[in-house]
């Protein structure tokens, strides 16, 4: 891996743990009783709870649906409900000292305004934010990523994705990027996948290089 040029953060559960408290069961009751039972999406096992895979999957399955919008907000209510209780994962606090100037940005799965917030509610702010957006496929698309380079200006075969699940590296060998796991469980990633313990491990290594 060579020296980067710009580093892409996942947000949940890499940079904050909001994940755990947003309740996905009742965001899948919700989206179930807006589109029904028989909205699926292919997409790549993740080590999430049940609730919280299929209702990333029926939101994939519904880009270009008319229906997406309602369907996000109506996701989004339970996870803005979750900012207050969320968690910071171990060394948030100093992901600027480490990144030593290289630029950054967030590609989540939640939407913007979500993600904007829960960042702000730890004391991190970041100009690029791509998040949950009718126009731009989800993750595990890579589409997410090449938006953020775009942004920051950098190419996105030089930048390093880091995060949490397999939906990241997905995203980001579907991008061109340069990829860092930092599982939350020892069954986050399949073999051959780089790994580091944490978020400042995987940062130094991207930023290095190494
Ligand atoms: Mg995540």
């Amino acid at each position: 891996m060579h020296h980067p040029r710009a580093i892409l953060f996942d947000l949940d559960r890499t940079l904050v743990d909001l994940q755990s408290f947003t309740d996905y069961a009742r965001a899948l009751q919700d989206l179930t009783d807006l589109v029904g039972a028989g909205v699926h999406a292919e997409v790549p096992d993740a080590d999430w709870d049940a609730p919280t895979l299929s209702t990333m999957a029926i939101l994939v399955a519904l880009a270009g649906d008319s229906r997406w919008s309602e369907a996000s907000d109506l996701v989004a209510a339970h996870e803005r409900a979750a900012i207050s209780r969320s968690v910071a994962m171990p060394g948030l606090a100093r992901i600027d000292e480490e990144l030593r100037g290289l630029p950054r940005a967030v590609v989540t799965l939640l939407p913007e305004t979500v993600a904007r917030a829960t960042l702000h509610h730890h004391g991190i702010d970041m100009d690029v934010i791509v998040g949950r957006d009718p126009l731009i496929p989800a993750k595990p698309s890579g589409a997410g990523l090449v938006v953020a380079a775009q942004s920051l200006g950098v190419p996105v075969d030089q930048t390093v994705m880091i995060g949490d699940s397999s939906w990241d590296h997905a995203a980001a060998m579907d991008a061109g990027a340069a990829f860092i796991g930092v599982p939350v469980t020892e069954h986050a990633f399949g073999p051959g996948v780089a790994v580091a313990p944490s978020l400042l491990s995987a940062l130094r290594r991207a930023r290095d290089g190494s």
